[in-house]
């Protein structure tokens, strides 16, 4: 069917870029082309809410809306409005690129020794997930109400509808919702309501439970959330006024500062003081294109472009995508983009992070020529041009959950956003329907390193932790949107992201050959992963025969082969010349196309017109 329809669109617009590897299986999941809008979100019912919105002529921003309160209810251990988000957005109008940070806020009594207990003793990572320490102010409800203002065209209370509409008709849990909670219930030593740890908030043991075996309610369960319905019709009333403010805030601050494990310190005035910030976007040239992220708090648009900064310094084009030579030159790109992520990034509110210097062509130049034939090992992290404080490193490697939504609407706004509740269900605390994140664990645990240094993602009253999140938009030569791009998968979205790059720009691979193609990913620790193939996805790949090669040829001691759950949403606008040929005089046109992939390791659907 795909071959079919793939002939007709080359019959149409005269060619297309050659796929690296051959299309072997009917079910693999193949790119999707549409001409006038586009989304692209990891769940079916989402993606056609927000479809259904840009048909009716509202914006990326309307949809982004629709999306985000949809999947805050049919994807709810992702993302949602108790959870933060970075956006990057090209406004079509002015011709301009701007990001929003609507990331999660330390509360105002938070102190450096927040992960510590009375003891003096570090907190271990899962002990502070699962407790009210690690709640953050959420920022979603600020953002869609920050972004409806500049950028919407529907009515406000019309986007809420659908998500108000399915939380109370119900719809069907997934198997990965019903799969990551059993996982999480596994984990459990016992099921009761006193030993809990896992789920331990009545609420959400009710709604995802069920209490008879302490078992996930199986896929397909139809999921009413009437208490959701009723948050979505008091944003739709009141705007996000009622979530910061009021009973609702009230609720929120109660459960974090109840939390039955370890009691959380959030107030109300943490939530009527929480601000979205418009920051500059992190760009850089990478052959002629800019390439523009997220700035901190975010490492993530830092680090996509060392990445691409140091490969930049290699004739990428001479290797394929599974190549050992590629992978090796990707995972050394990963150390030393982590290195010096590890150090330089945290909020840039707080401390100072040279930005200007880490993406200096000089010094990517510089740092490429340490990559030599074998594993370097650990990297040390370089000293970019410009000022900085002299932070000690925080090198904490973080996996996860979350979601990321890529739109190009009629007016040729794009949207890139990543939106998170940090880890699967967030701290697992449940409040009007919704969960809180537990963004709060993205901060470095120790104030300092060895030496006495002080980190610069340290714990500090009203920061905003470090991310990893990369939403990324690419302008070609023309300064058109040429590329949205970017994944969910903890510290992995930025190999995630950089590979997806790669893959369209010096592979000439359409979106969705750029995330079926396997993943790789070094983020500067003892070992390098490799993505164990999926059947109808990953088509022609040996993982274990380039395991062996990266042992024996390029000298790396731990290769492991994983599984790298990435959750890539891609659109690519592209121009295609073709030739008119139904009149005498044969004519040049061209089509602007929009191409979009989605990947099939999560739920993730393309939608538009
Ligand atoms: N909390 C992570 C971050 O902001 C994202 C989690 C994930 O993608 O899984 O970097």
């Amino acid at each position: 069917m795909f071959m079919r329809k793939m002939m007709v669109v080359v019959g149409l617009i005269g060619f297309l870029t050659v796929p690296v590897f051959a299309v072997e299986e009917a079910e693999l999941p193949v790119a999707v082309y549409k001409s006038k809008e586009m989304i692209v979100t990891a769940n079916p019912l989402a993606t056609a809410a927000g479809e259904e919105i840009l048909k009716k002529g509202g914006t990326a921003a309307d949809a982004m809306i629709v999306a985000q309160t949809v999947l805050g209810l049919v994807e709810s251990q992702s993302s949602g409005i108790g959870g933060g988000a970075f956006v990057v957005y090209y406004d079509a109008k002015s011709k301009k690129l701007t990001t929003f940070d609507a990331r999660e806020k330390a509360p105002l009594a938070a102190t450096e020794k927040r992960f510590y207990d009375a003891d003096g003793n570090k907190l271990s990572w899962y002990t502070a997930w699962q407790s009210g320490l690690s709640i953050g102010v959420p920022g979603v409800p600020k953002l869609m109400e920050t972004m409806h203002a500049k950028y919407g065209r529907l009515p406000w209370p019309s986007l809420f509808h659908p998500a108000q509409q399915l939380a109370g008709k119900g719809f069907k849990l997934t198997k990965r919702t019903s799969s990551q909670v059993e996982e999480l219930l596994q984990k459990n030593t016992s099921c009761l309501d006193k030993d809990r740890i896992y789920f331990r908030d009545p609420a959400a043991f009710a709604y995802f439970v069920n209490p008879d075996d302490c078992t996930a309610k199986p896929a397909g369960t139809v999921m009413q959330n009437k208490e959701y319905a009723n948050t979505m019709q008091q944003l739709a009333n009141h705007g996000s006024g009622t979530f910061y403010h009021g009973k609702m805030a009230f609720d929120i601050a109660s459960a974090v500062q109840g939390d039955l494990r370890i009691p959380g310190d959030m107030t109300m005035g943490d939530l009527a003081r929480y601000e979205v910030v418009e920051r500059e976007p992190v760009c850089m040239d990478y052959h002629g294109y800019e390439v523009c992220g997220m700035g901190p708090p975010s490492s993530g648009g830092l680090a996509v472009g060392q990445m691409l900064g140091i490969l930049s310094n290699f004739d990428l084009e001479r290797y394929t995508v599974h190549e050992p030579q590629m992978v090796h030159l990707f995972a050394q790109a990963g150390r030393l983009a982590f290195a010096d992520r590890n150090k330089y990034v945290g909020d840039s509110d707080y401390v100072t992070v040279p930005i200007e210097g880490m993406l200096d062509e000089e010094y990517l130049r510089a740092r490429s020529l340490l990559i030599q034939s074998t594993d370097m090992g650990s990297a040390d992290p370089g000293t970019p041009p410009g000022s900085f404080d002299p932070y000690g490193a925080d090198p904490t490697i973080k996996d996860s959950g979350t979601s990321h939504i890529s739109i190009v609407d009629r007016y040729g706004n794009a949207l890139s956003m990543t939106t998170s509740v940090e880890s699967s269900f967030g701290s697992g605390v449940m409040v009007r329907g919704f969960l809180l994140n537990n963004q709060l664990t993205d901060f470095s645990f120790a104030p300092e390193d060895e030496e006495g240094v002080p980190i610069a993602n340290r714990v500090q009253p009203g920061k905003r932790p470090r991310s990893s999140m990369s939403p990324t938009i690419v302008l070609n030569r023309d300064g058109k949107v040429e590329l949205v791009t970017g994944s969910p998968g903890g510290s992995r979205i930025i190999g995630y992201t950089a590979q997806s790059i790669i893959n369209v720009l010096d592979f000439g691979m359409d979106p969705q050959q750029a995330i079926n193609v396997p993943h790789y990913t070094n983020r500067n620790s003892s070992y390098t992963q490799i993505e164990e193939p999926i059947g109808s996805v990953t088509v022609g790949y040996d993982a274990e025969a380039l395991a062996r090669e990266l042992r024996k040829d390029f000298s790396y001691d731990d290769v492991r082969v994983d599984t790298l759950t990435s959750g890539l949403s891609i659109i690519q606008r592209k121009e295609f010349q073709w030739v008119k040929s139904s009149s005498k005089q044969p004519s040049w046109n061209i089509t602007t196309l929009l191409i979009g992939g989605a990947d099939k390791r999560r739920d993730g659907t393309v939608g538009g017109r």
